[in-house]
């Protein structure tokens, strides 16, 4: 049996990769669902050629668009975000993908795990604001959150075996992003195309930012903290610029357990969707007499404070990631626009936690007002 997945965000860079194992396992997996924010042409062109059963465009307006170009095929189109919500139910569905960018992952997540299926978890954000509450209901529904980011893929793969050993302290690996080793006088008058360079991974333009604010660190080691149940002191952040331990995992006796591979998410994604099994898969080979210098450094979080402001969000706990996040992700999309300068998107995100009103009790609700109340301020600032 096939297992059949739906891709929230099949049109990004998971998303594209995604498609690309299941094309070379078509043995083994089946695009059941597709969907996309706003490009149309992409999403009818993997709709065309993978034949999933439904598609969904998030943009509302493109919805003609899209159905007139699928009219021929047997596949189902909707539109709008709450179509996104309902698609992840559908009974024919094995194992959820959640690749959309931002908090906007965060909805179609909860519904997914409420109608208990297996996430395969890339939308990172997501546990960043309701992590708590995430991990609850997925106790609650009995459904695993399996890691698609390679870092947590990694600590994943180093406990399989180790589940009663208690975890004395995760290190979590980061390629130091496009700034590495730059001051702050150095990232004064940076571009935009400067910071969409990462040195190591291909992805998509938020986490590309992020990682070269060292935000996207923060962001996992959040993430890392709700999918592991580690205290956030026990998480420490290591710049390794090769970007081959992808994470270690430091037992009570001391021994450290590491995972390896070549810098390519499509691993951690054909984990994340084959677990407990290993698939063969060709051309991602380490060839271990290549890697001739791993070296692991504290990071420079007087250059890069949003890792701090990270690990001070979550001690905080409430809507504070929440906060965190939602500025962050206005103030990398004015950077992205040329609204503001790179050393302005930690500011930005300092001020939003010192201003915005503090909830200690949250539900969802709390996190999508949050949220809603941070992105309307700071836009229109
Ligand atoms: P991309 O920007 O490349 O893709 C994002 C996807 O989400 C696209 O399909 C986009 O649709 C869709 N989307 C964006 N906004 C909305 C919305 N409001 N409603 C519905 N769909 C939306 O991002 P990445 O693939 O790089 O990242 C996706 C997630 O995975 C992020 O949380 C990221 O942090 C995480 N991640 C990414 C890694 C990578 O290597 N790329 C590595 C590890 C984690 P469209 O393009 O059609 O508008």
């Amino acid at each position: 049996m096939k297992k059949k997945i739906a891709i929230l965000g099949s049109t990004g860079s998971i998303g594209t990769q995604t498609l690309d194992i299941i094309a070379t396992h078509s043995n083994e997996f089946q695009a059941e669902v597709l969907t996309a924010g706003d490009n149309a042409d992409l999403l009818i062109e993997q709709a065309k050629r993978f034949q999933p059963n439904c598609v969904v465009i998030a943009n509302q307006s493109k919805y003609n668009y899209v159905k007139q170009a699928l009219q021929d095929e047997d596949i189902k189109v909707f539109a709008g975000k709450e179509a996104l919500e309902e698609v992840v139910t559908f009974s024919s569905i094995d194992i959820v993908l959640t690749a959309i960018v931002g908090f906007a992952g965060l909805k179609p997540t909860v519904a997914a795990i409420k109608h208990k299926k297996p996430i395969a978890l890339a939308n990172k954000e997501t546990m960043v604001v309701a992590g708590e509450e995430i991990t609850r209901l997925a106790v609650e529904n009995n459904v695993p959150i399996l890691p698609v980011d390679s870092e947590h893929s990694a600590i994943f793969q180093c406990i399989q075996g180790e589940y009663h050993n208690k975890i004395k302290q995760i290190l979590l690996t980061a390629s130091g992003g496009a700034f590495r080793g730059l001051k702050r006088k150095d990232l004064e008058n940076i571009t935009v195309e400067d910071a969409l360079t990462n040195p190591n991974w291909q992805m998509g333009r938020k986490v590309t930012i992020d990682s070269a604010t060292l935000m996207n660190k923060g962001l996992e080691v959040i993430e890392a903290k709700w999918l592991f149940d580690v205290d956030v002191d026990n998480i420490t952040a290591v710049i390794h610029p090769q970007s081959i331990v992808h994470s270690m995992v430091e037992f009570e006796d001391g021994s450290i357990k590491a995972q390896l591979s070549r810098p390519n998410m499509r691993l951690p994604i054909l984990y994340a969707l084959s677990y407990p099994k290993r698939i063969k898969y060709d051309n991602v080979d380490l060839n271990i007499f290549d890697v001739k210098n791993l070296t692991f450094d504290k990071p420079d979080i007087d250059t890069f404070p949003c890792l701090s402001l990270a690990y001070k969000a979550i001690k905080k706990g409430g809507n504070m990631p929440c906060i965190m996040n939602a500025a962050n992700e206005v103030a990398v999309s004015k950077f992205l626009r040329g609204e503001i300068k790179f050393l302005q998107i930690p500011d930005i995100i300092d001020r939003a936690m010192e201003e915005f009103a503090f909830i200690k009790d949250c539900d969802i609700d709390t996190y999508i007002q949050t949220d809603r109340e941070v992105k309307d301020k700071l836009i229109r600032k």
